[in-house]
């Protein structure tokens, strides 16, 4: 049998990166197993529906090379797959269940359902719409069939009958056999008043008609699936396997990885950028497969050392028995970690044609682009760290204080001065370790210190790449006008 697995999102804003998770364990399980990869989008609950959202979703799942087999886009056998395109779909289903007496029609009134709410909760007690009490209200169950027929005309939605006092048996491939006593559940609502399906309804009819062989989503939905099981059942359809992924956990402490913790700590929870105020993995200078690779480490583990895959590597190493059942705690420090072995991993000149890194680059001459580029890469964490690592291209800020009090005892400007003389004679700076180096130990000047000394007056601090590089990049003018600027400086503080 063809695999079959689908990624159903809503469209009720931007994508979270738990949602895109879902979406890649979706989309390796398909390709690990020669199967198709489908896009859902489930846009049935108008009030939560957020324009621009499933737009986005599409061009996340562009940008990170996820591309599905079938969806809204691309279409595909079993379309639409648009829910809210699919509202005679479902009106047919429904009543096949009315008609084989699994589902019945409910007209009570809002404040009548409040009211029962109400002496509930008054009572501590939460109030369910069940086997127990649904024969006291306005139903198909309770009303003669003209005053039902008479009633369809107007408002009304479509009630699971749920028969008490049945063990509901589900199976998840990693959490194994779960069970449920009927009893526990409501008449869960499968349509609404405005003729749309509710989220379970639609999720199982769609599961079936599009030949889901395997639902894979978060695990906040495994609650759903003793739901989802009876309605299998009331249509006698074979469910589904089901497998649920673990939760992404906040860095420290309890609870799910949610956009206040990314706002807190600095990173985002957003595979791109979400209108002018909330920055993506991508705005924030993450490769594509940086932040893919971090994600399929996100609960999923190959059984060996080996972290880094290209998304191909993840096709072949990603196999069901590497899911694990507890939470993933999310770790920006080592997202940073895996994406920056995909930027050493790419050729300098692929690097230089990513818009973040061309931007950064402009203003420079050309012929130094890639030679700069070739000296940082190693030091960049995300793509945008070039900004930072490349400041010394363009000034000198202040000089660190730490390091100038630390320099300033040991006569700086003096060895600076030398510097400078014996540059000042070199034509070639592309040599100039070989020339600078001998040439401290012949004059026993203390390398050390020559090279804090140089380093200081050439990016104001102690860090940045090769100091000799760094001359070169600069060029033997601006290299000598910044140790002048540096000798002055020293000078003017004794
Ligand atoms: N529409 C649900 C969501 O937004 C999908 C749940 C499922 O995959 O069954 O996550």
């Amino acid at each position: 049998m063809e695999t079959r697995v689908r990624f159903a999102p809503s469209p009720t804003g931007p994508l979270h990166i738990g949602g895109l998770r879902t979406a890649l364990f979706n989309y390796l399980f398909a390709r690990k197993n020669n199967g198709v990869f489908i896009l859902r989008v489930e846009d049935t609950d108008q009030n939560r529906y957020v324009k621009g959202s499933e737009a986005y979703i599409q061009n996340a799942l562009e940008w990170s090379g996820l591309i599905p087999d079938e969806g809204p886009s691309n279409g595909g056998k079993y379309g639409p797959y648009r829910q809210s395109e699919r509202r005679d779909i479902y009106q047919k289903y429904i009543s096949e269940l009315v008609q084989k007496g699994k589902a019945y029609y409910a007209f009570d009134k809002t404040e009548t359902l409040q009211d029962e709410r109400k002496k509930s909760e008054d009572k501590g007690e939460t109030f369910r719409y069940g086997a127990e009490n649904r024969m006291q209200f306005l139903n198909s169950l309770t009303l003669d069939k003209e005053d039902v027929d008479k009633r369809l005309e107007g408002s009304f939605v479509v009630r699971l009958k749920v028969d008490p006092g049945v063990r509901i048996t589900v199976f998840d491939e990693i959490r194994g056999t779960i069970e449920l006593d009927s009893s526990l559940l409501d008449d869960k609502i499968l349509m609404k008043s405005d003729g749309m399906p509710t989220y379970h309804f639609a999720n199982v009819v769609d599961d079936q008609l599009m030949k889901i062989t395997c639902v894979i989503r978060g695990e906040e939905w495994l609650p759903s699936l003793p739901i989802h099981q009876l309605i299998y059942d009331a249509f006698e359809w074979t469910s589904p396997k089901f497998m649920h992924l673990p939760l992404i956990l906040k860095p420290s402490g309890k609870g799910k990885l949610s956009k206040r913790d990314g706002d807190k700590e600095g990173f985002p929870v957003f595979p791109l950028a979400w209108g002018k105020e909330t920055f993506g993995f991508k705005e924030i200078g993450f490769l594509p497969k940086g932040l893919i690779n971090y994600l399929a480490l996100l609960g999923w583990n190959s059984g060996t050392e080996r972290e880094v895959y290209e998304l191909q590597e993840l096709e072949n190493a990603f196999g069901l028995d590497g899911i694990q059942k507890g939470g993933a705690r999310f770790d920006f420090e080592k997202a940073k970690w895996i994406n920056h072995q995909h930027i050493i991993k790419l050729e300098t000149h692929e690097l230089i044609e990513i818009p973040i890194i061309n931007d950064q680059l402009k203003g420079i001459d050309e012929a130094k682009q890639l030679k700069l580029l070739e000296l940082l890469k190693e030091r960049l964490f995300t793509l945008e760290d070039l900004k930072n690592e490349m400041e010394w291209i363009h000034n000198t800020t202040d000089y660190d204080e730490k390091v100038v009090k630390k320099l300033t005892p040991r006569d700086p400007a003096g060895v600076l001065q030398k510097i400078f003389d014996q540059i000042q004679q070199i034509q070639d700076l592309n040599n100039l370790k070989e020339v600078l180096m001998p040439w401290a130990k012949q004059n026993e000047i203390n390398t050390g210190l020559m090279m804090q000394s140089l380093r200081l007056a050439l990016v104001g601090k102690l860090a940045g790449p090769d100091v000799f590089q760094i001359c070169m990049l600069l060029g033997k003018d601006v290299t000598l006008k910044r140790i002048d600027r540096a000798i002055t400086f020293f000078n003017l503080k004794t």
